[in-house]
């Protein structure tokens, strides 16, 4: 399954080091996988690795700002250890069938787990703060982190100003030229009314944590839209492709967190049919019950607004990719890109929606070029 291209039935992949270097229909091979569906690694365009330590996810709550309330205690209770959550949630991913991530890093920076992973990963540094003190303080960190970029080979440093309801807006604009930048948008209605009135629970939870002046964050979402062209945009579940213009930037969509709020079904394909790349994430496991994207497309494929299967492959890898922006190397099978592929057993149902069914527990995972050694998967050569 090549996603750019037509399925080839009896394929060979061929590969030199860690790259694919051709794709046959037909023609010897060193090993054979038996009956399966050979896919691009799956690309998780979203998650927070520094919140893998939630056992269950937090219940929804009366509403939204009760939710970030608990996630705010349990990530400064005592004891609580966001390098370990980094290391628990990489350990997860590399069980399943993800091979590329796009990590927002808070509490415990990623990217020295991340490089002696077997992932490739973009990590997106929060920055945060309704407060200018916090703001500031936040920009500072982020501006030391970003000098060690140069040390981490595969891992790309990115920034992630958290939302319009949490950080001043000039942190917003000093994330502009950023090639690599991920912002939470219009995940939810309180939000909206938040933003552009400044009342609801989000206000309330505000006051309640002595942030009583608001006056430096953003007053709508478009405003922050319109400001990044090229980022991505996480959630976005009350805006519409109108609301963009003539920007077409990506959409994260993370069928599991949507599921667990009980929100009303994602338009994703009023998204796609709009020009708009659509990839897809886990999220993180305080509002996921695992990081496995794999276990999460089948949903996409149900109810009114259902994509087909192909639709879904091309979301969950090559959208992904470009998102991050790492389709030169990534999101498809092609000569040239990195052996980054997935290994499903399709059984004697050959069908696509069955290969998707099936990237929820692959039997082997190849990362650049080698067979992943990780939990429940298995090593073909
Ligand atoms: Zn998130």
């Amino acid at each position: 399954m090549p996603v750019e291209g037509v399925p080839v039935s009896g394929a060979v992949v061929d590969l030199e080091g860690e790259r694919v270097t051709g794709l046959r229909s037909s023609g010897p091979a060193s090993i054979d996988l038996g009956d399966v569906a050979v896919v691009p690694g799956l690309v998780n365009a979203h998650t927070h690795l520094d919140l893998s330590d939630f056992a269950i996810p937090v219940a929804p709550g009366k509403s939204f700002a009760d939710w970030i309330a608990a996630v705010i205690r349990h990530r400064t209770q005592a004891g609580s250890d966001p390098a370990r959550a980094v290391f628990d949630g990489i350990k997860e991913i590399e069980s399943t069938a993800t091979t590329l991530l796009g990590d927002i890093s808070s509490a415990s920076d990623s990217r020295a787990a991340l490089e002696s992973s077997s992932l490739d990963a973009v990590v997106y540094r929060e920055v945060i703060g309704v407060t200018r003190e916090r703001a500031e303080a936040s920009w500072r960190g982020f501006e030391l982190w970003i000098k060690d970029a140069a040390l981490h080979r595969r891992i790309v440093s990115g920034i992630s100003p958290h939302a319009p309801y949490s950080t001043q807006a000039w942190l917003f604009g000093k994330a502009e030229t950023n090639p690599a930048c991920q912002i939470h948008i219009a995940e939810t209605r309180e939000e909206i009314d938040f933003i552009e009135k400044r009342e609801g629970p989000i206000a309330d939870l505000l006051q309640r944590l002595g942030f009583t002046d608001t006056s430096s964050l953003a007053n709508s979402p478009s405003a922050i839209v319109k400001r990044f062209p090229n980022a991505i945009m996480v959630h976005a579940n009350h805006l519409a492709p109108q609301d963009f213009k003539s920007n077409r930037p990506a959409i994260v969509h993370c069928p599991a967190t949507h599921a667990h709020f009980g929100r009303r079904p994602f338009p994703a394909k009023q998204w796609l049919d709009a020009g708009f790349r659509l990839a897809l994430g886990t999220d993180s496991r305080a509002s996921s019950a695992n990081l496995n994207l794999g276990a999460h497309l089948a949903s996409l494929m149900c109810g009114p607004d259902a994509l087909d299967p192909a639709t879904v492959l091309r979301c969950a890898t090559l959208n992904g990719a470009r998102a991050l922006g790492l389709q030169a190397d990534h999101g498809s099978i092609r000569p040239g890109k990195l052996a980054n592929l997935a290994v499903v057993p399709i059984g004697t149902r050959e069908d696509l929606e069955a290969v998707i069914g099936g990237l929820a527990h692959p039997v082997s995972v190849l990362w650049r070029g080698n067979w992943r050694k990780s939990k429940g998967l298995a090593n073909p050569a």
